[in-house]
Formats: C-alpha cells, sequence, structure tokens
C-alpha cells in the first residue's frame, strides 16, 4: 500500500517536471499616479486567470502549467500599493502568485506582443476606485501649484510612449521615452518661464498612457494647445532633421511619414491598450467631423514651431507634415507632433542625449508656441 503511494508520487513527480511548459521569465511594475501596471514576461500562449480577494485585498493570478523563472524578491514594490507578494506551485503545475494590496483594487488583464525591448508578455492593470483617479488626475503635476489666472494660455507637454513602450531604440541603446520625456520637463520649464503661459505634462514618470487618456488629460486642464514629443527612428539610418506634424485624416504626405504615422500608432499595441480602449475606432469617427475647424490653428501653430526649430536644427522637411495620428485626434485643443530628430541616426542619437542640445530644442519649440499665442486672447472659460 505504501509502496503504491510512493509510485503514484513519483509517477506524479515525473508528470509534473514534463507538463510544466510554460515560464515566468521575468516581471516589472510600472506605477503611474492612479494605477500600478505589472508586466509579467511569459511564453506564448499561456494560460491565465485573475481575480481579486478581499480582508485583506489581494489580487491573486494562477498560471497553468508554468513554472517560475525569475527572483521576483528583488522587484522594487515601494509607491505601487503593493504591501506583500508571494508564489506557490499548485496542484497540476499551477503557478499561483498573489499581491497584497494597500487599497481595493480594480483588475485589467491583456497579453501583449513582443516590441522593440520586450517579448510576449502578460499585463495586469491595478487601478484604484474611480473615483479616486479622477481626483488624482486633476491633482498632476499641480500639488505646490495654485490654479493658474484665467487669462493664461495652458500647453499640454505629452512625452510619447513610456513604460512598456521604450518607442524607438537608438543604435547605443538610448530609448525614446527617455529622450520624449526629458525634452518635455525642459520645454515646461521654458514655457511656465514665459509671461501668460502654463505648461503641464501629460506624463510625469516612466509609464504608458493609451492615447485616449492623454487626449482627456489635456482635455481636462482646459488645454489650448497640444504638443507630443517624439525622437523616431527610420529604416535609413541616414534620415535626419526635426519635424513637426498635424492631424490629416488622408494618408500621410512622405514615406518617412507614413513610417512615422504607422509606429506612433502601433504604440498603443506594444505599449499596451486592452479591449476596453476599442471604441476608439468609432470616437476617431466623431471626431473627424469635428476636426477641420481645429486644423488650421493646429496647422498655424505648427509652422510657428518648425520656423524656430529651423533656425536650432537641421529639418527634416521645410514644410508641416501630416498624417493620421492617433494621439493628435482631439476635435477642439489645436495639437501637434514634434518630431525633434531621428534616433536610428548615431550622430542625432548622441545630440539627442546631450542636455545642452535638448535645452536648445525646448527653447527653439517655446519661441514657436509664443509667436502663436500673441495677440491672441484666452476666452475660454476655466
Ligand atoms: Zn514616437
Amino acid at each position: 500500500m505504501l509502496l503504491r503511494k510512493i509510485c503514484i508520487g513519483i509517477m506524479l513527480l515525473i508528470c509534473t517536471v514534463i507538463y510544466a511548459e510554460n515560464h515566468v521569465k521575468g516581471m516589472r511594475l510600472w506605477p503611474s499616479p492612479e494605477s500600478t501596471r505589472i508586466v509579467f514576461d511569459i511564453d506564448k500562449g499561456i494560460e491565465y486567470k485573475v481575480y481579486t480577494m478581499h480582508s485583506p485585498e489581494r489580487v491573486v493570478i494562477d498560471l497553468r502549467d508554468t513554472k517560475l523563472n525569475a527572483d521576483l524578491s528583488k522587484v522594487k514594490i515601494a509607491n505601487t500599493g503593493i504591501k506583500k507578494m508571494r508564489t506557490g506551485l499548485h496542484p497540476q503545475n499551477m503557478l499561483r502568485i498573489v499581491f497584497e494590496m494597500e487599497h481595493k483594487v480594480f483588475v485589467n488583464s491583456f497579453v501583449l506582443e513582443p516590441n522593440a525591448q520586450y517579448g510576449d508578455r502578460l499585463v495586469i492593470d491595478l487601478e484604484s476606485d474611480e473615483k479616486q483617479a479622477i481626483l488624482a488626475l486633476f491633482d498632476l503635476d499641480q500639488k505646490t501649484k495654485k490654479t493658474p489666472p484665467p487669462q493664461d494660455f495652458i500647453i499640454a507637454i505629452d512625452p510619447g510612449h513610456g513604460g512598456e513602450d521604450p518607442g524607438a531604440i537608438g543604435p547605443r541603446g538610448t530609448r525614446e521615452k527617455d529622450v520624449a520625456l526629458a525634452i518635455a520637463k525642459k520645454l515646461k520649464a521654458k514655457i511656465n518661464a514665459q509671461k501668460g503661459m502654463q505648461a503641464f505634462l501629460i506624463r510625469n514618470g516612466d509609464y504608458y498612457l493609451v492615447f485616449r487618456e492623454r487626449m482627456k488629460r489635456a482635455r481636462s486642464k482646459h488645454a489650448d494647445l497640444f504638443i507630443s514629443i517624439h525622437a523616431d527612428a527610420f529604416v535609413n539610418k541616414k534620415a535626419d532633421g526635426a519635424s513637426v506634424f498635424v492631424l490629416s485624416t488622408a494618408k500621410a504626405s512622405s514615406v518617412a511619414a507614413r513610417w512615422l504615422v504607422a509606429s506612433e500608432n502601433r504604440a498603443d499595441l506594444v505599449g499596451g491598450v486592452s479591449l476596453k480602449d476599442k471604441n476608439d475606432q468609432l470616437a476617431a469617427v466623431l471626431f473627424d467631423l469635428t476636426q477641420t475647424a481645429n486644423f488650421a490653428a493646429s496647422m498655424e501653430a505648427s509652422k510657428h514651431v518648425l520656423q524656430h526649430l529651423g533656425k536650432t536644427t537641421k529639418l527634416h522637411k521645410a514644410q508641416v507634415e501630416s498624417g493620421p495620428f492617433l494621439v493628435l485626434r482631439s476635435p477642439d485643443i489645436p495639437s501637434m507632433l514634434v518630431e525633434t530628430g531621428f534616433i536610428s541616426n548615431p550622430q542625432t542619437e548622441l545630440k539627442l542625449r546631450d542636455h545642452k542640445y535638448q535645452d536648445q530644442l525646448a527653447v527653439a519649440i517655446t519661441h514657436g508656441v509664443k509667436e502663436y499665442f500673441k495677440n491672441k486672447t484666452r476666452i475660454a472659460v476655466r
């Protein structure tokens, strides 16, 4: 009898070894002001289940036939809302990962395809409750500042990409998301030093926001201008120079622009969008109807910015270009996408990393913005 039990035990053990086919190979945490994103590096086709449990608040992830091939204890959980983390192997090779939370959270999960930096991933978004999220949104980046005078023009600065989405990666490994944030921070400071203008950052750290969320943040602060900052790549390593883009529903004008539109719009797929955002297609159609009036203003602002950039750096195209960029789809806020340079060009990559050069770009954009608002009066009610 005992021998039989041992035999069954050994057989189970062998089965366990044979059938644990999937692996969790790594984990990252990306805290943002309203939520925390957990990302697991996984094998393609992994079967999983995510659910919450209460008292204490927990998020439980069960992964079928999965082995843990990573040291999760090294992941820092400070400021993520996660109190404790534990893992265990359950019968039939089910890997269970439990996060003990400080507060109740809402979970949303989906898998992501490989991008320039990572392979297949499982994403778990932990969102604090909606009311808290909205409060945090309004508090974003304004903790020490008073509400700006109503006559001040508000400029939303959107550093492209972030978190799991590195954007383009230069030959030396420079990531577009870092360059974009560095330039955006400098631009914010330069604009805030001007009289009658107030700038704020759409993203103030290393986390990803979907396009719709970026636009929502600009609208919630009644922005008068939206500037998305990027530093992209092209197949041709010699491609060089800055460009400014506005939204158009037509096909992008040049080959490089078409490439750029495709890679920017793909960001939500590689950076992390869930099924929740599928309404964007419909929203986009509705937006298009009101977009025409906004186009002229976007064009005017872009021309000023491009002109000043041309005094500081080489331009890729002498005219403002256009393309169907998702992030520029706000119907009522003049918007532009500034491509500060091709990070794929080895010389430009070095310059984009240089603080002085970043400063020069920020000054040039500020001059352009200032000229656009010259002789304009803010009439919007805040
Ligand atoms: Zn980009």
